[in-house]
C-alpha cells in the first residue's frame, strides 16, 4: 500500500521543456507494537516492542523497516500494520526476559520457512547473570543458537526440509545473524550499532538486568529513543530518581521517547503487595516525565504500563484503589514537571515525525 502523500510539487526547466517534478519528504513512523507490562496477561495485549519504520512519503516511510524487543504477539500486531515478518531490516532487543522476545523465535521460524534473508539480530554480548558471576550468563547468542531447537526436536525442521530443499535444515538458527554489542559501553553518547543510508541505530548500556540496551534512532526525518525497561543505576532508594541516567544522555534532544512505566501506585508502602525489588528497577512515570523534560524530549510514550489501564490487578497484585486510566499516567508525568506531550501506551498507537507543531 502506498501512501501518495506528495508535499510540494516543484517546476523546473529541464532542456528547454517544463518538467514537473515531485518531492516527497522523508518520514518516520513510531509503532506501539505491545504495550503489555511484563509477563501477566491482560485483555488480549501484546508484549513489549516497538516498530521503527523510515521512508518518504510516497511511501508511506517504508524504505527501512526496525522492530525493537519481540514480546508476545508482535507478530500478529505487525500483521494487521501489513508487515510481514520478511520485511523487516533488523530486530534490536533491549534484554533477555520473555516478555520481550518470546515472539523472536516465530519471527525467526517464519523467515525460515518462507525462505528469508538472514536477519540482523542487535543484542548485549554474553554478560554474566549476577555478580559475582555464579555461572550463569544472560546469552542473546544463546538464544539464538537454540531459537528452533524445539521444532528441530519435533521433526518438523525435517520434514519441512524434505517438502522445499530449499530450507536449511538446521532450521531457523540459519537465519539470524548475531550483531552482539559487546559491554561496556561508553557512557556517551551512545556507540552507533546498526546503520543503513541516512538510519543510523546507537546503543547504550542501561540498568534493569545485565546486559540492558537502550536505543536510539536518527534520521533526517527526526529521532526516537526506545529506553526499554531501564531504571536508575542505583538498585533502590536513596537516590535522585528512578530513571536512567543513561537513557537520559542518550534522549538528549530526541523527538520522541518511547519507555517502559511504572505508576507510583505500587510504590513499596503504598498499599499494595507489589515486590519492591521489581518496582525499583522500572522507571516510574514521574520520574520520565522530570527526566524527559531536562532532556528536552518534548513527546513521550509511555509503554509496557505496569499497571495495564483499566484493571483491578497486575498479575496477582491488586491496586489498592482500582484500576488506573490513562489521565493517572499522564498526570504523574504532569507532577515530574513534564511539560509535553505524554501519549499512554495502547496496542499498535503510532506517532510520525517530523512532529507537526500544533
Ligand atoms: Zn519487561
Amino acid at each position: 500500500m502506498r501512501n501518495l502523500i506528495i508535499s510540494f510539487v516543484a517546476t523546473t526547466v529541464l532542456s528547454g521543456c517544463l518538467q514537473t517534478v515531485a518531492h516527497a519528504e522523508p518520514c518516520m513512523e513510531i509503532t506501539l507494537t505491545g504495550t503489555m507490562g511484563g509477563p501477566p496477561i491482560v485483555n488480549g495485549l501484546a508484549g513489549a516492542g516497538t516498530l521503527v519504520k523510515y521512508g518518504d512519503s510516497a511511501n508511506n516511510c517504508g524504505d527501512v523497516l526496525l522492530q525493537f524487543d519481540t514480546g508476545r504477539g508482535t507478530i500478529g500486531r505487525l500483521s494487521q500494520l501489513g508487515v510481514s515478518p520478511l520485511q523487516l531490516d533488523a530486530v534490536f532487543i533491549s534484554h533477555m526476559h520473555s516478555d520481550h522476545i518470546e515472539d523472536l523465535a516465530g519471527i525467526m521460524q517464519y523467515r525460515w520457512h518462507f525462505l528469508g534473508e538472514p536477519l540482523d539480530v542487535v543484542c548485549s554480548a554474553d554478560v554474566s547473570a549476577a555478580k559475582p558471576p555464579p555461572g550463569r550468563i544472560m546469552s542473546c547468542a544463546g538464544y539464538l543458537e537454540h531459537v528452533g531447537d524445539a521444532f528441530l526436536a519435533s521433526g518438523e525442521i525435517a520434514q519441512r526440509h524434505l517438502e522445499n530443499k530449499k530450507r536449511n535444515p538446521a532450521g531457523p538458527a540459519s537465519v539470524a545473524l548475531l550483531k552482539a554489542v559487546s559491554l561496556p559501553l561508553p557512557d556517551q553518547p551512545g556507540t552507533i550499532v546498526w546503520q543503513h543510508g541516512e538510519v543510523r541505530v546507537s546503543a547504550i548500556a542501561s540498568k534493569h538486568i545485565p546486559g540492558h540496551l537502550s536505543y536510539r534512532v536518527d534520521s533526517p526525518a527526526g529521532s526516537v529513543v526506545i529506553g526499554g525497561d531501564a531504571g536508575n543505576s542505583k538498585a533502590q532508594p536513596p537516590r535522585s530518581s528512578s530513571s536512567s541516567e543513561t537513557v537520559e544522555l542518550l534522549a538528549k534532544n530526541a523527538d520522541v521517547l518511547v519507555h517502559s512505566v511504572i505508576h507510583p501506585i505500587f510504590s513499596p508502602g503504598a498499599g499494595s503487595s507489589f515486590p519492591a525489588k521489581v518496582f525499583y528497577r522500572q522507571s516510574t512515570a514521574t520520574d520520565l516525565g522530570a527526566m524527559a523534560q531536562r532532556a528536552g524530549v518534548s513527546h513521550l510514550m509511555f509503554t509496557h504500563l505496569i499497571p495495564a489501564l483499566g484493571t483491578g490487578s497486575h498479575g496477582p497484585f491488586k491496586l489498592p484503589s482500582g484500576p488506573l486510566e490513562k489521565e493517572d499516567f499522564r498526570a504523574a508525568a504532569k507532577s515530574g514537571g513534564f511539560t509535553g506531550k505524554t501519549y499512554v501506551g495502547v496496542d499498535l498507537l503510532t506517532l510520525r515525525l517530523p512532529l507537526v507543531v500544533e
